[in-house]
């Protein structure tokens, strides 16, 4: 069956699996909607995105995805008002992260209509799976591979470009107890910290499941140099607050420019909350932490928007943090996600509706 949704052909799904979902119950990015975008790269160009049953694809042993590493994604999310609206959150960030990371990992890049069309058709057409309770949305998984073959060490000729997505319940992690990390990096000067790169991801798995035998959630990065300033919290940017000012790291080669942290940082400077984007020693943490400055520290991502982080490990010692009535990672949270649903004025301009 061949239709047409906003000039992006779709092939339907026979059936839809909608029915055999457990709303009430969705665990984070595991249950996938009935179809999904595709474009190919081939013959040195893009082809016209289109939307396809989601379903397993097909790739030789040879394509250098396997070999050589060329892959990249984004995350973000579609969420859903109590009117039934569906809304995007700053989706041409999205769209420019994704090239910017292609680009570093010598993946063509892909025109931003098929990125933007391509997005808005397939949410259009799976507006359904888009969850309405509360804390819960839309995951967006678009990702970009190598799926040329060949066993030489050099760029592939040909790449996929896909968009999955997946219902997900609220992202509750809870507070999370962090280790500072003083042996492993995530990144380094002129490597690939900055693109939102898959084997970013592979690499911090073994120091994270080192840090977890320890009894810590998370890890926090330390500059690769002499692991002296903190960097990002797990896959995401850290925030620290001592006093009343919330500061966090510049960024650079080494980290990721997030979406969610500079919304932050746009919305502390509304809530006329005092920041600073700068380096932060490591020792200024411990030394804020003993003589109790040091107020708050969390993560920022578009998964859980902000993790708080309950205490902190550095070289054999724990350090709480204080449990504050009122938090700037609260606070922070709520103008955000009021402004995702479409609780808010979007004084931003952030939003951007489907439907
Ligand atoms: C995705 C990601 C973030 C957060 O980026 P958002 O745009 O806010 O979702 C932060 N750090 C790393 C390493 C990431 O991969």
């Amino acid at each position: 069956m061949e239709a047409m949704v906003n000039n992006i052909r779709v092939e339907k799904a026979a059936t839809s699996k909608i029915h055999d979902v457990d709303f009430d119950n969705l665990a984070f990015g595991s249950t996938y909607t009935d179809h999904m975008l595709v474009s190919d790269f081939v013959n040195g160009e893009w082809k016209e995105p289109k939307i396809v049953p989601y379903g397993p694809i097909s790739l030789e042993p040879s394509a250098k995805i396997f070999h050589y590493g060329q892959s990249i994604f984004e995350g973000m999310k579609a969420y859903k008002d109590v009117e039934g609206g569906v809304w995007l959150f700053r989706p041409m960030e999205n769209c420019k992260r994704l090239n910017k990371s292609a680009e570093r990992l010598t993946i063509p890049e892909l025109p931003e209509s098929y990125f933007m069309d391509g997005l808005m058709a397939l949410l259009q057409l799976e507006k359904d799976w888009v969850p309405k309770n509360p804390g819960s949305s839309l995951y967006i998984r678009p990702f970009m591979f190598a799926s040329g073959s060949g066993f030489h060490a050099s760029p592939a000729d040909e790449y996929k470009f896909i968009i999955a997505l997946a219902p997900s319940g609220a992202y509750f992690s809870g507070k999370v107890k962090v280790l500072i990390e003083e042996k492993y990096s995530r990144a380094a000067n002129g490597g690939v910290g900055y693109a939102k790169a898959g084997g970013n991801y592979a690499g911090q798995f073994y120091p994270t499941q080192l840090a977890a035998e320890k009894g810590y959630q998370q890890v926090i990065w330390t500059d690769d140099n002499n692991h002296e300033f903190i960097e990002e919290a797990g896959a995401m940017n850290v925030f620290v607050r001592i006093n009343d000012t919330l500061i966090t790291a510049p960024t650079s080669d080494r980290i990721l420019d997030g979406i969610t942290r500079k919304s932050i940082l746009d919305i502390a400077e509304d809530e006329n909350i005092a920041t600073e984007v700068r380096k932060i020693s490591v020792h200024e943490v411990v030394e804020a932490a003993k003589n109790g400055t040091l107020k708050e520290m969390f993560g920022a991502g578009t998964a859980a928007v902000v993790s708080p982080i309950a205490g902190f490990g550095y070289k054999g010692m724990d350090y709480d943090l204080p449990v504050l009535a009122e938090s700037y990672a609260e606070k922070l949270k709520k103008r955000i996600t009021d402004i995702q649903y479409n609780r808010a004025e979007d004084k931003f301009g952030w939003r951007h509706q489907v439907v």
